[in-house]
């Protein structure tokens, strides 16, 4: 079980097991819509997802038909994106956890994209768009 929160503490939730296929994601909309390098994300099964507080400050972004993005509407804290074709999982952005203990980042994607600025990992698997095997999972 682990537990995490936005930047002002108002909204709470947990996860019932550890995320899985953690990861950077280099691409340009990520990199605005965390104002930062990339995003960092992790696999939870929705099942396993529970908000705990702060439900009435919880907002959500469409970024697309099927693309919903979760901030908190009082410090901004993007916390959770959810696919309206992904059924099973969601995607937690993974620096909101309280604890970081047992995350392990598997693989980067979109380095073609990313910030010059950035410098990357090399000893990490890398995609230079999607994993190939990604769109078994996830319909676009
Ligand atoms: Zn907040
Ligand atoms: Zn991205």
């Amino acid at each position: 079980m682990k537990t995490g929160s936005c930047l002002c503490g108002s909204i709470r939730y947990e996860i019932e097991s550890e995320p899985t296929d953690c990861n950077y994601c280099c691409c340009s909309i990520c990199r605005r819509l965390t104002g930062s390098a990339m995003g960092v994300y992790g696999m939870v099964r929705k099942s396993e997802f529970s908000w705990l507080s702060g439900e009435e400050v919880l907002n959500s972004y469409h970024q697309n038909t099927n693309l919903e993005r979760f901030f908190c509407s009082n410090c901004g804290s993007f916390l959770l994106s959810v696919h309206a074709l992904d059924s099973v999982n969601c995607y937690l952005s993974l620096g909101s956890l309280d604890s970081h203990e047992g995350i392990e980042i598997s693989y980067q994607q979109f380095t073609d994209s990313k910030a010059p600025w950035l410098e990357l990992d090399g000893s990490l698997e890398s995609h230079r768009e999607w994993p190939s095997w990604i769109h078994e999972r996830i319909s676009k």
